[in-house]
């Protein structure tokens, strides 16, 4: 019998593992660290055979077949001892992708993903569709595959999803944007990180939809190099001759074979330029899908935005404070930041991946007026603007980040919470991160 091992035990993994043991696999799960109770809970009504705090190596080595979480890099040692054996080490979504005839929704880019794929996901759901939500967000794609049957996936898929996909294919691929990030897991090598991110429209045909940013300058020049089958819908705020959906006289435009689309911009529930990108991938893909127009018109309307992403918090004393907690890198600040129509005090600092601070730099003179670095360690911060903004001030829990903006702030100016960094030196993640400060904002 084919043997399943399956490494890792958070929500892929514990789906996976629930997958094969359904197609009658012989599995086992192995975790280094320790398992959530509530996976455990599963994982025992299930009857799969698992382990935690360790990695047993005859009780993986064995494997036909090795099921990767995304959070496990390739430079692991359980990793490098399985491609020296030469076993098989494929994602989640490759896996529950075997087992389905679902159509595949899939979306991936440096920035945007989530946003996109809840924007999508509330279009069809609205649209009447009998459709799932997988990927980075909600629950795994193969528990889903295991336990209902939906026509449609929307799936979110960051660059670690989708280094363990080799013969999945997406019917819809989207492709938003790419800037460098992780490049830690990339061996410090861009083109490793583009070469993942491209990876959305493998195995394509004619009859499968590529939906891109037209004017990413990487994508650009990654598609000089490269021979894409698939049926292109390219977006972009100008129009040229290929370009799907575009922005003219302020209305938001898609035009396709099928279909032409009209909406104003201002109309759109999401504000911001990259908020029109996602908007416009969103509404391609949907009329890609035979959604009508006057549906995804009043879902691209209605959506209530996703939580750590731009979300506004309060206004206190006439300043507004924003929650971008999810801004993991310069590139999401720089478009927090192009977003604001005044003066800012920006609280930014944590883990820093290697962060090039020159992107958001001439926003930064425009419009920062004060920079609350909020880490362990600032030096890196203060090497890049120390002399370049005024008024900079250290502080290490959020509580003292809130009040100190809010002393710098007067009326009129925006706080906003765009830290440029991951959350890990001084939060769980970067859902802690926001909640604290939109409870410390409460608190004023
Ligand atoms: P991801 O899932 O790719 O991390 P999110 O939708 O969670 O993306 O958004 C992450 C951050 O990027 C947020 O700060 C958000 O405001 C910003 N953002 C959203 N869409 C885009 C985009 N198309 N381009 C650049 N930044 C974006």
């Amino acid at each position: 019998m084919k043997r399943i091992v399956v490494l890792g035990g958070g929500e892929s993994g514990v789906g996976a593992a629930i997958l094969a043991k359904k197609e009658g696999f012989d599995v086992f799960l192995s975790d280094f660290a320790e398992i959530k109770p509530q996976y455990k809970v599963l994982l025992d009504e299930n009857r799969i055979v698992w382990e935690e705090k360790q990695h047993t190596e005859n009780l993986i080595m064995n494997a036909s077949e090795v099921i990767k979480s995304p959070g496990i890099p390739d430079k692991a040692p359980v990793i490098k001892q399985l491609h020296a054996l030469n076993i098989p080490v494929i994602s989640e979504i490759e896996f529950a992708g075997r087992y389905t005839t679902a159509k595949m929704i899939c979306i991936t880019g440096s920035n945007g993903k989530t946003t996109t794929t809840m924007l999508l996901y509330h279009i069809l759901k609205n649209a009447g569709l009998n459709v799932g939500l997988a990927g980075n967000v909600g629950q795994s794609l193969a528990l889903q595959v295991a336990c209902t049957t939906c026509d449609y996936y929307v799936v979110e898929l960051s660059s670690f999803q989708l280094d363990g996909m080799v013969e999945f294919k997406a019917d819809i691929a989207i492709l938003l944007n790419i800037t460098p990030d992780h490049l830690d897991r990339y061996e410090y090598n861009f083109q490793n990180y583009i070469d993942s991110k491209f990876r959305i429209a493998q195995n394509q045909t004619e009859e499968d939809a590529f939906i891109f940013w037209e004017n990413d300058p990487v994508i650009k020049a990654e598609l000089k190099k490269r021979n894409i089958q698939s049926t292109i819908y390219p977006f972009a705020i100008e129009r040229s001759e290929k370009t799907k959906a575009f922005i003219e006289q302020d209305e938001m435009i898609i035009k396709t074979l099928k279909t032409l689309f009209t909406m104003p911009t201002s109309e759109l529930a999401l504000q911001g330029i990259h908020n029109t990108y996602n908007s416009m991938a969103a509404g391609l893909a949907a009329s890609i899908v035979n959604v009508r127009k006057e549906s995804i018109r009043q879902s691209l309307q209605d959506f209530q935005g996703v939580e750590h992403r731009l979300e506004y918090v309060a206004t206190v004393k006439n300043i507004r404070f924003i929650n971008d907690s999810k801004a993991t890198n310069v590139n999401s600040c720089w478009y927090a930041l192009q977003s604001m129509k005044t003066l800012v005090v920006l609280i930014l600092g944590g883990t820093d991946k290697g962060n090039d601070y020159s992107e958001i730099e001439e926003l930064i003179q425009q419009k920062v007026k004060a920079l609350v670095f909020l880490g362990i360690d600032n030096k890196a911060l203060h090497s890049y603007f120390d002399g370049k903004v005024s008024t900079i001030t250290d502080v290490q829990t959020m509580e003292d980040a809130v009040k100190e903006a809010y002393e710098m702030a007067v009326s009129g100016d925006t706080v906003l919470l765009s830290p440029c960094c991951a959350s890990f030196d001084l939060f769980k993640n970067y859902e802690d991160r926001g909640i604290q400060f939109k409870s410390w904002v409460k608190k004023l």
